[in-house]
């Protein structure tokens, strides 16, 4: 069995140990005779699984004890709505910071409920960085501030996060959870999608502080509402439960590894050897401001288009893959997410290299 190189921004690469330890698990989880997937929502065995992942969580982000941890459904996309729908009451205003595909995403979503103003926006430098916060307008009175905080198809990541008073700063950190410390309490709400650094496609994570949930708007379908979720445990009705067994099981590689100060060391050695490569190439090229690049999602271009074809399909027969860039920026883009070896990396820059000097 050969296992890729796979560069995807997601669905994405998992650690081959909880990919193993998931087979081997598959047929009978711990003398069940039944595998994960069978198993009630309502036994003792999967709220067992349900309430380690959640503790093992809540471990590795230092969620304070007034927030909320809840396994929703519907993926990141979802969460564009749910957040207005609960957290902007009719007549209130929301700050949307655009940096990017999703942010902007999210802020068009939003304006089909309400009054979401785009605070500021980087889209007339194409996305290559994140305005500087002292260019934000924003509104004091606002129901929430809203920013992605890693833009995984142009590849721009905060590196420090803005300071918003008393008005609740919302996160979309999907591609970049769990691979730097996070203040929790700084913010009022976070969300991420599963299918980067957490786990299968279709999971999302809210983690909302208490004061926020118990207002959605009347018209909200209770799916939808996060205080339907939360008093029940996300589990009003069945929920993800194989994504949420296998989250649980990359948690705890997480903290096999040294937790969320290690994922930081790996993402910081494998952005710098392929950013450093890049702007030393002559060849190749990063248009993100490099105060802003991501450590996760690297796009980059070659000095000539034309080869795009041929450097994909040579990075394909060394097992590199899933390097074509966003169809709305073209180029190439590696992400680089927790579950990325190093030698990854390394095959790749050593990859580019040989391209560079055979064809610059
Ligand atoms: N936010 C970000 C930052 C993303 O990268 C993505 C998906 N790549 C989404 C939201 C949307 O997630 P989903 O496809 O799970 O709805």
């Amino acid at each position: 069995m050969a296992r890729v190189f796979n560069f995807s921004a997601g669905p994405a690469a998992l650690p081959e140990e909880v990919l193993k330890q998931a087979a081997e698990e598959m047929l009978d989880w711990h003398g069940t005779g039944m595998s994960v997937m069978e198993m009630s929502h309502r036994g003792q065995d999967f709220i067992g699984i349900a309430e380690e992942a959640e503790r093992d969580l809540r471990e590795l982000l230092a969620i304070p004890s007034n927030y909320k941890v809840l396994f929703l459904q519907g993926g990141g996309s979802l969460q564009f709505a749910m957040v207005p729908l609960n957290l902007l009451a009719k007549g209130r205003s929301a700050d949307y910071v655009v940096t990017g595909e999703w942010s902007r995403k999210a802020a068009t979503e939003a304006q089909r409920y309400g009054d979401a103003k785009v605070a500021a926006s980087s889209e007339a430098e194409h996305y290559t960085r994140v305005p500087d916060f002292a260019q934000w307008r924003l509104n004091r009175d606002a129901a929430y501030v809203h920013i992605c905080t890693n833009e995984t198809i142009h590849g721009v990541e905060y590196q420090q996060m803005p300071e918003t008073g008393a008005v609740p700063l919302v996160a979309d950190m999907s591609s970049h959870i769990l691979s730097r410390p996070v203040d929790v309490s700084r913010f009022g709400l976070i969300y991420a999608g599963a299918q980067k650094n957490i786990g299968p496609a279709g999971l999302v994570i809210v983690i909302a502080r208490e004061d926020l949930i118990g207002h959605a708007r009347p018209e909200t379908p209770s799916m939808l509402d996060y205080k339907i979720h939360a008093d029940a445990q996300s589990m009003p009705n069945t929920p993800a439960t194989y994504s949420i067994y296998i989250a649980g099981l990359v948690f705890k590689w997480i903290k096999r590894q040294g937790g969320i100060a290690a994922m930081e060391r790996n993402a910081v050695a494998r952005s710098r050897m392929l950013y450093d490569f890049i702007d030393g190439s002559g060849f190749y090229r990063n248009p993100v401001r490099p105060a802003d690049r991501s450590r996760m999602n690297v796009p980059f271009t070659l000095a000539d288009t034309r080869l795009d074809a041929e450097f994909l399909k040579g990075a394909e027969a060394r097992g590199m893959v899933q390097l074509k860039g966003h169809r709305t920026v073209g180029g190439m883009r590696a992400s680089i997410y927790n579950a990325m070896p190093m030698a990854g990396v390394e095959t790749l820059v050593q990859y580019m290299r040989e391209f560079a000097v055979k064809k610059g």
